[in-house]
């Protein structure tokens, strides 16, 4: 086999992943682009898809790509002469218990504001639609007109055959056998037919995705599942073009194709797979029966829809696919190495994702940046441990079943649990802590009452849309940090200290605060790009005059190196390294935090001596740490930041303290709850690189006139200078429901003077409030300027198709001037 010695950029995979990505780049006009597969295109996972094509997705942007790969895939037949299948049957969803039914009742409201057509139905209506379904037990359902389903092999055909055209090289039969690298960027591709030295890799290996990225150093953290369906004989009579059906309570869905069905299932406990590595034959592979797992799912079919009980099974069918720790895939450049990307791990939904990935991906690597808020799937969420093996293989017993599960929110993941802790994670179980995780940190989410750990209560997650069994605890934790004073742990805190002479003049350049400022002192501030938009949320600390710390997020500690570490100039004297488990930090938060510390600690605390945004080193118990005077709350409050191995020592002292002077452990709910209604940002959430900072409301830590560092200037600068005189397209504004009862969490619809302008992007319970509070951004009518006139209109949020009164406001609802934090 011939190949070329040299090439812009190699593609691994032959897949419908890997042909969109090459599609895509070639769209773009990228030369020199190289796409191997080690046998045949498809003959992985791609060539067994069910070929479901669905829009509503868990996320505003997740949605824009599904939509771009459905109308994709039905422009390409014009395009390359291929047709895809591509057929737009709709789909109906149905709902078995109530629970289900608000659920989907807030994915209709989420797909209107996404501007996705979706329609509620009452159980007749799906009857109309789905003729012989037993509807006995159906509460109602959704229906997309605009879902479909098409052929996956078609696809990948005509996306390669679409890449071709634009001259793309598809070499099959050859296998990347190893990557070559040179001072952690991209080098060349080792192949069993020889070398091809490369600017460019694209790891879009599917299943093989894990062991490509272990040969360059990257962690790709998936493994594969078997994956279950069986199609019938053709049924007598069957109506033809019916749509495509999900019964997620009974994790199934139902496809009708030339007069046949294909019965698909997202069981809770499915089989990993591969464990011994794959055959290096393996090529349009299926895997062994397994009757007996299918039996519970087909059992249920069968009471569902009554002529499957005769129907001949045609094909009972398993073959693996790539299930990744949160059930999305993984996307972008790996942190690890550069110009190393990937695309894979696509959880059972790759052929409706591979329009839309391969699009974004390609443009990821065109301009050096995602331009598109991707963080949902971004591989820069991974936490390097969580390429080990076994954890995966455990995990993802539970993530295939998760894309069926009710989608309860605060709904823990139950397997591959307590692998990273606090170093105080047994004071606090002891504590009557319920943990939660992130990003496999095991955190206090909320707390027993005395009486409940007196009766022997269980910390456990009754789930529900409503006030779930734990709103109570959280609230009193709420109120203690508000009215007294709270304790917090929050050692997950991700931790960067960038250190070296030039630290100032780098971190000058990166953040939008002005951070030449005297050791002790903090500052908040964002990195944003070269549009204006926030790359990261985080505060820095001076600690030294070439020591600085960055705290930000838990799960952003790989995306912020990533981000540091890449805009370190080659001759700058400054080094970024990740120290988040070499310190615990506990919060003390709360009007009463001074009276509670004060005794404890020699250094004075009062306002004067040690105001706010500054740090203190103090001595407590027979040990040192610091204090920073922070708060996420909108408190008076400390962060005792406290070396890992005497952590437990200063928590004792906490405890022993807390015997003469009350204080509340409280979580992370609670916590969040009180940075909602402070309408602190939360990253991710309300702020990412799609977001200006000056249409966040956070202006006011901008410094873009600070002056040039000997590195340049501070990066977005021009786009905010830009910004500033073109006025702003879109505005957060924090909204309180007027009624008290109905919840908020994200993604409800806002509704200004009766049309939807935008959506809730994070929401919690305000318990001093007293209702739910939400941010959210709506898009400003033309040339709107002014504060006054946006906020004269009416707002109202649409929680699961009721439409609630809300007040909105621009300043923070609670404490706007800040006072409390600065007393
Ligand atoms: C039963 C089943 C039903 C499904 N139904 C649906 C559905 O209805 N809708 C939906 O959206 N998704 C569905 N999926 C998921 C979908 O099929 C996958 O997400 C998608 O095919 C993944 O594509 P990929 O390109 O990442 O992987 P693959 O198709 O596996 O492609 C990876 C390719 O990389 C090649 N390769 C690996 N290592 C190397 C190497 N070293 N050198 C060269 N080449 C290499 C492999 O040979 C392979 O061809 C289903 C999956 C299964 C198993």
């Amino acid at each position: 086999m011939l190949i070329p010695k040299k090439a812009n950029v190699v593609i691994i995979g032959g897949g419908i992943i890997g042909c969109s990505v090459a599609y895509h780049l070639g769209k773009l006009g990228w030369k020199d682009i190289v796409l191997l597969e080690r046998k045949q295109l498809t003959c992985g996972t791609t060539w067994h898809a069910a070929g479901l094509i669905a829009q509503l997705r868990a996320t505003k942007n997740m949605t824009r790509l599904a939509k771009y790969s459905q109308e994709l895939y039905q422009k390409l037949e014009d395009e390359t002469g291929l047709s895809t299948g591509f057929k737009r049957n709709g789909s109906i969803t149905v709902a078995l218990t109530n629970e289900r039914m608000e659920e989907l009742k807030r994915s209709a409201a989420m797909g209107r504001s996404f501007g996705v057509e979706i329609d509620e139905i009452s159980s007749r209506e799906i009857l109309e639609k789905y003729p012989n379904l037993n509807i006995d037990d159906v509460v109602g359902g959704l229906w997309l007109p605009k879902d479909g389903q098409a052929d996956p092999v078609n696809i990948t055909q005509a996306l390669a055959k679409g890449a071709r055209n634009y001259g793309v090289q598809i070499i099959e039969g050859v296998k990347a056998t190893d990557i070559d690298k040179n001072n952690n960027k991209v080098k060349g591709v080792m192949t069993s037919e020889g070398y091809i030295e490369c600017e460019y890799i694209v790891n879009a290996g599917g299943m093989w995705a894990h062991e490509i990225g272990k040969k360059a150093g990257v962690a790709v953290p998936l493994h594969a599942c078997e994956h279950f369906y069986i199609v019938t004989e053709k049924i007598k009579d069957l109506k033809l073009n019916l749509p495509v059906l999900r019964v997620p309570d009974e994790s199934s869905y139902y496809k009708e194709d030339a007069g046949k069905i294909l019965l698909g299932c997202f069981e809770l406990k499915s089989k990993p797979w591969g464990m011994d590595g794959i055959s290096e034959n393996f090529e349009f592979d299926t895997l062994a029966d397994d009757f007996d797992h299918f039996q519970p799912i087909l059992e249920k079919a069968i009471k569902r829809l009554g002529y499957l009980e005769t129907a001949g099974i045609h094909t009972f069918f398993n073959g693996p696919e790539s299930f990744t720790a949160d059930n999305r895939y993984l996307l972008g450049e790996a942190p690890e190495l550069k110009k190393f990307f990937v695309a894979a791990g696509f959880n059972s939904v790759g052929i409706q994702s591979a329009g839309g990935a391969g699009m974004v991906l390609a443009d990821w690597m065109d301009k050096g940046n995602s331009q598109m808020d991707l963080w949902d799937v971004d591989i820069r969420r991974v936490q390097p441990f969580q390429n080990n093996r076994k954890y995966l293989r455990d995990r993802v017993t539970e993530t295939l079943g998760l894309l069926y599960a009710d989608h309860f929110p605060y709904r823990q993941v139950e397997t591959s649990r307590n692998v990273r802790l606090s170093p105080i994670h047994n004071q606090l179980k002891k504590l009557g802590a319920c943990f939660g995780e992130t990003s496999g940190w095991e955190r206090a989410n909320w707390f027993l009452t005395e009486t409940e750990i007196k009766k022997e209560i269980l910390p456990k997650y009754n789930y529900s849309w409503k006030r779930q069994n734990w709103f109570e605890n959280s609230a009193e934790e709420h109120r203690a940090i508000r009215e007294k004073v709270g304790l917090i742990d929050m050692s997950s805190f991700g931790k960067i200290k960038i250190v070296g002479k030039d630290a100032e003049d780098v971190l000058q350049m990166i953040a939008a605060n002005d951070v030449a400022i005297e050791p002790g002192k903090i500052v908040y501030t964002q990195f944003l790009n070269e549009t204006g938009c926030i790359e990261s949320d985080v505060t820095i600390t001076r600690l030294s005059l070439d020591e600085f710390l960055v705290v930000t997020p838990t799960d952003t500690v790989q995306k912020d190196l990533h981000w540091i570490r890449g805009h370190i100039p080659d001759n700058a004297n400054a080094y970024a390294i990740d120290v988040t488990a070499s310190e615990a930090v506990i919060l003390i938060m709360g009007p009463d935090a001074r009276n509670f510390l004060q005794p404890i600690i020699p250094q004075d605390l009062t306002n004067k001596n040690f105001p706010f945004s500054t740090m203190q080193e103090i001595d407590i118990g027979h040990t040192k740490a610091r204090a920073h005077r922070v708060s996420y709350v909108g408190e008076l409050g400390w962060e005792l930041y406290i070396s890992t191995d005497m952590s437990n020592h200063v928590f004792d002292e906490l405890i022993k303290r807390s015997n003469d002077y009350s204080i509340k452990y409280c979580g992370l709910h609670a916590m969040d709850s009180c940075r909602i209604e402070k309408a602190y940002r939360h990253f991710g959430h309300d702020i990412s690189n799609e977001d200006n900072v000056l249409e966040a409301g956070l202006g006011f830590v901008v410094k873009e006139n600070k002056p040039s560092t000997k590195f340049g200037s501070m990066i977005g600068k021009n786009a905010i200078i830009k910004k500033k005189n073109e006025g702003l397209n879109k505005r957060l504004l924090q909204f309180r429901l007027r009624d008290p009862e109905p919840l908020l969490y994200h993604n409800e619809p806002i509704l200004r003077d009766g049309d939807i302008v935008g959506y809730i992007t994070s929401g919690n319970y305000g318990h001093h409030l007293k209702g739910a509070i939400g941010l959210g951004y709506i898009t400003c009518r033309e040339k709107e300027e002014s504060s006054i006139s946006i906020l004269k209109s009416d707002y109202q949020i649409d929680v699961a198709g009721n439409i609630i009164d809300a007040d909105a406001s621009f300043k923070a609802l609670y404490d706007p001037k800040s006072a409390k934090v600065k007393i």
